[in-house]
Parts: structure tokens; C-alpha cells; sequence
């Protein structure tokens, strides 16, 4: 009887103690996420990590980067490996804002491979009705046909991300503005041309909508940085290739100055 007085509320004690201990050590990360592996590879140079994992077809590494927690993704190439890796990590981990790094193609005409383009907002340009009379970018609801969705990335995040750009870069330009996506590499003048004007947009990619589009589902803040390794036009594979790893390490060294202020 006595020990039971005694050993019931040390019980309860202990018990309680262990769980507001377990709820004050859950570690919140800055969630980085890329398309392939060259994107993130000056990252993990310079990162800790204690542990990598595998998720269908991401590989994410948890670790500590310039001081803070990270769970560095590698996504996979396309919006569906993009949507399934975010996902994974928005409920594996605490997450509290995602920035995106990495490669696109260059759409202005005043841009040039290795500027910079820092993301205002994301769009995904293959969204829509197709009919006899060609592509319309529409919501998804035939009878409807709205206008398709633009996702606004976080403006702190965009400040911050264009500030650490000027102060990153040297010889090449900087740019906000809207970025394109969808599940095509592109390499036609005449799309590029078509993405300019339907879209305003300054760079097109294959990740960075889906990336937004479940962040926003999250309620998570997020940015899309990317430095372009090409023009999106006739000789845009051709420039991919010699520039990828370039621009791949640039997009990082940005991200690794925004890390110093987050
Ligand atoms: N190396 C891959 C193909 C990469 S696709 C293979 O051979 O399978 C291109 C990657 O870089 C995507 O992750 C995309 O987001 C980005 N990218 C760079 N330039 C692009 C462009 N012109 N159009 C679309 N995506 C581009």
C-alpha cells in the first residue's frame, strides 16, 4: 500500500517529464529541396549530416548547414517527384520554410546563362485544356475554364534570396519575377517565345510549381532559386550540360549566404 502511494505519482511524474521533454527537443529544419544530385552537391560538401534516408524516389539528408538544422532533399526531376518528395518531407519533419535551389532555362532575351533568377511567384505552364484549336492555359474544369493559378512565393524569402544574389554575384544579373513550370525540358525558341508572353516569365523549369503548389497546401513559406544553365531554346541541351554544374554550385552558394540570416 505504501509503495503504491509512493511508485503511482513517481510514475505519473516521470511519464509527464517525458513528454515535455520529447515536445521541447523536436528540432525544426530548414527544408532545402533540388532536382538531382548536382544541385546539392556544394551543399553537402559543407554540411554535417547524421543521417540519410530514402523516401520512393527522394533522398533526404538531415544535418546541420552554416549552424542550422537541414533536411537537404533530392527530389527527382519532374512535378510529380517534386510533389511526392515535399510532401514526405513537410510530414516527416518540422519544417518551418522550404527554399528551393537549383538549374532552369532562361527566358527573357536580356538574360544570359549563370544570371540569376530569384522567383516571385510559380506557375505551371502545361496545366490546362487541350482542344482541336490548340492549348489553353486554363484551370483543369472543361466547363469552367477558368484562369490557371499563380503561387506566390514567401516576400521575405524573396528579399532575402535577391539580396544574397547581388551580394553573391559579380559578373551576372539578378532577377525577381515569375518562374514557369512543367514537365517538359524546353528548348524551342517559339515556347520560350510563347512563355515570355502568356507568362511574363524569366525562368521555366520542371519542379518549382509542384514544390509551391503543396507548400501552399502546408501553409509553408518557400522560394525558388535558380541560376540558368540555358536559354530554353534550340541549343538549350547543349548549354544544360556545360553549364549544370556551374549553375547547380551557384544557386547553392546563394542559399549558403541566406542560411548566415535565417
Ligand atoms: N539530365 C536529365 C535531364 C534534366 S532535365 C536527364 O538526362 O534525364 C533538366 C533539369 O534542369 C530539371 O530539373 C529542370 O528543372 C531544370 N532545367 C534546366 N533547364 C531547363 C529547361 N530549358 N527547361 C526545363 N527545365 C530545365
Amino acid at each position: 500500500m505504501k509503495t503504491t502511494k509512493f511508485f503511482f505519482p513517481l510514475l505519473l511524474a516521470l511519464l509527464a517529464s517525458c513528454l515535455g521533454c520529447g515536445q521541447g527537443k523536436r528540432t525544426q529544419y530548414i527544408g532545402i529541396v533540388s532536382a538531382m544530385d548536382v544541385e546539392i552537391e556544394l551543399l553537402l560538401k559543407q554540411a554535417t549530416i547524421q543521417e540519410t534516408k530514402t523516401i520512393g524516389t527522394a533522398t533526404f539528408h538531415i544535418g546541420k548547414l552554416k549552424g542550422k538544422d537541414v533536411v537537404i532533399s533530392r527530389a527527382g526531376i519532374g512535378k510529380i517527384n517534386a510533389s511526392s518528395s515535399i510532401t514526405s518531407a513537410l510530414t516527416h519533419y518540422d519544417v518551418s520554410k522550404v527554399i528551393f535551389t537549383g538549374v532552369a532555362g532562361g527566358v527573357k532575351d536580356e538574360e544570359s546563362v549563370l544570371d540569376q533568377v530569384v522567383g516571385t511567384k510559380v506557375v505551371e505552364h502545361d496545366y490546362g485544356y487541350r482542344g482541336n484549336d490548340g492549348f489553353i492555359w486554363c484551370g483543369g474544369d472543361p466547363g469552367l475554364q477558368e484562369p490557371g493559378e499563380f503561387y506566390e512565393c514567401d516576400k521575405a524569402l524573396v528579399d532575402l534570396a535577391y539580396e544574397c544574389s547581388l551580394a553573391t554575384l559579380k559578373d551576372q544579373k539578378v532577377f525577381k519575377g515569375t518562374i514557369a513550370s512543367g514537365d517538359q525540358f524546353v528548348a524551342s525558341s517559339e515556347y520560350v517565345a510563347y512563355l515570355n508572353e502568356q507568362f511574363d516569365a524569366y525562368a521555366c523549369e520542371m519542379e518549382g510549381a509542384a514544390i509551391a503548389k503543396v507548400c501552399a497546401n502546408y501553409d509553408k513559406p518557400f522560394v525558388i532559386l535558380r541560376t540558368l544553365s540555358d536559354k530554353a531554346d534550340g541549343v538549350a541541351k547543349e548549354s544544360y550540360v556545360d553549364f549544370m554544374d556551374a549553375a547547380g554550385d551557384q544557386s547553392s552558394s546563394i542559399l549558403l549566404r541566406m542560411l548566415e540570416s535565417l
